[in-house]
């Protein structure tokens, strides 16, 4: 296709780039970003948006983990709504989140049935329990992100953001790891021995209280994929 077309935008500051073309300009007339670095053509893709096999999903979730500036900038980006071209489903996204919360509710089982407080047989509950808790909260914050990109005036659709949190999913694990570990840490009076005496007062709910914050916390890493995958995004081309 060609570009820049009616509906590209520069991909740093969002200035309509319709009528523009490389020959008359080689920069955004608004912020001098190279014009180049915001034809979709970079957009190639990631490893799983081409094929869904157990290396794609490694190595998506490594691209992310890793390098996440890269591989957002790399996400193809469904076309928007004022584009009229053909939707296209999130479903392959979907089954990528769906895998990442699994894994970490399987993780969350499988530690805590270890340390003998799941009964090994019961394992699927916790597993399904934990993972509901992470892709319910994907949403949450899928919804979060478009309400908040509105209202900045970033171009963020729904089909869009959505995209962004199920690659985000890779951050499900880490907060997972840490939440093991607080839940870890409360099961076995750790937590409880952790607090100063000085400070007095520790009750049930101080001590649930302390937890969710300090589980909210360990969520962030969730959040600052989805931050910085919005960022690279949010006058992202088709
Ligand atoms: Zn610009």
């Amino acid at each position: 296709m060609a570009f820049p077309s009616d509906h590209s935008r520069c991909e740093k500051c969002g200035y309509p780039l319709r009528g523009l073309s490389l020959e008359s300009t080689q920069i955004c007339p608004e912020c001098g970003h190279e014009l180049q670095a915001s034809d979709p053509a970079h957009r190639v893709g990631l490893p799983w948006q081409h094929r869904i096999t157990p290396g794609s999903f490694i190595a998506t979730f490594s691209m992310v983990a890793f390098h996440p500036g890269k591989a957002f900038v790399q996400l193809r980006l469904p076309p928007l709504p004022e584009e009229k071209r053909a939707p296209q489903g999130n479903t392959r996204d979907e089954i990528f989140l769906l895998t990442c919360v699994l894994f970490t509710g399987l993780m969350w089982s499988v530690v805590h049935a270890w340390r003998g407080y799941v009964a090994w047989a019961g394992l699927w509950r916790p597993t399904v329990v934990v993972a509901s808790i992470a892709y319910l909260l994907t949403y949450i914050e899928v919804v979060g992100v478009v309400y908040f990109s509105w209202r900045q005036g970033w171009r963020v659709p729904f089909a869009r953001a959505e995209r962004v949190a199920c690659y985000a999913g890779v951050g499900w694990l880490p907060a997972g790891a840490v939440g093991i570990g607080l839940s870890l840490a409360r099961l076995s009076g750790t937590l409880d021995r952790l607090w100063p005496d000085v400070w007095k007062n520790w009750t049930l709910p101080l001590s649930t209280g302390l937890l969710l914050l300090l589980a909210g916390a360990s969520i962030m890493l969730f959040e600052t994929l989805v931050w910085l995958g919005i960022r690279k995004t949010r006058f992202g081309n088709a």
